[in-house]
């Protein structure tokens, strides 16, 4: 008898990671009176290979998110992008900005305005609109880029006069807290949210509240958050 060599991978840890994930996203939603369709699942991507990444995407993923222009750019052609939707969760540089217009829906880690101003001019030269979201450093970390939560409402008026970018709304990494002390930062952030619905008038479509990660995106979906963006619960502890 002979033994057929599989050259397939062996990716269950993922249906069942993924099946997880998707069940704790129900309960928190349901512990905090929300319908779990309120809350999009993205798949944070950063040193994760294109097959697992696709195996994700059949699974029913529809939405990755990558810290460098860079790294999405080298895997976009490997991946199965058909109905795939791409965002830049990470410090973006402004001469970056021009390479991805067009390919991510969305950026959201946009933490300056003369960022928001760059992403203005590139989209209008290339003729589309781009969504972005405004990081706050909502801990003031200083190892951490974003708005001062005190002026992101004001940066976020000014923004919005901008043409061929749309605000969707705001993302924040708090500071690694103990128990449940994250959520006081995630109750924050959606008060601002909630502010900013009421208070920005002109083109911007206030709907996103990208909060909550691996370690505490069932607090973050009890305080509001519309976007989780979960990485090592999905695809395995990162090795860079
Ligand atoms: C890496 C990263 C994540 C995902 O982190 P996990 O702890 O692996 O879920 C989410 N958001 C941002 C901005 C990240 O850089």
């Amino acid at each position: 008898m002979t033994e057929k060599l599989s050259t397939e991978f062996d990716f269950s840890y993922l249906d069942r990671n993924y099946a997880e994930i998707k069940e704790r996203i129900a309960a928190a939603a349901a512990a905090s009176g929300r319908q779990p369709e309120e809350i999009k699942l993205m798949a944070v991507t950063k040193t994760v290979a294109p097959p697992p990444i696709n195996h994700m995407i059949s699974l029913g993923v529809d939405l990755i998110g990558e810290n460098k222009v860079q790294e999405l750019l080298s895997k976009t052609d490997f991946l199965n992008t058909d109905g795939l939707q791409m965002h830049i969760i990470g410090h973006l540089q402004s001469n970056k900005v021009r390479k991805i217009i067009g390919i991510v829906s969305m950026i959201e880690s946009v933490d300056s305005v003369e960022l928001a101003r760059e992403i203005s001019k590139r989209s209008i030269l290339a003729g589309t609109t781009t969504d972005i979201l405004l990081e706050v450093n909502i801990g003031r970390e200083e190892a951490k880029t974003g708005f001062d939560y005190d002026e992101a409402l004001e940066r976020a008026s000014e923004i919005s006069e901008l043409e061929n970018v749309r605000i969707r709304g705001f993302m924040a990494v708090p500071p690694i807290c103990e128990g449940d002390e994250v959520r006081k930062y995630f109750a924050k952030m959606n008060t601002l949210y909630m502010d900013s619905k009421s208070k920005l008038g002109n083109g911007s479509l206030i709907d996103t509240l990208s909060l909550g990660m691996s370690a505490d995106f069932e607090d973050a979906i009890k305080e509001g958050s519309t976007l989780v963006r979960v990485g090592s619960a999905l695809f395995g502890a990162r090795c860079y």
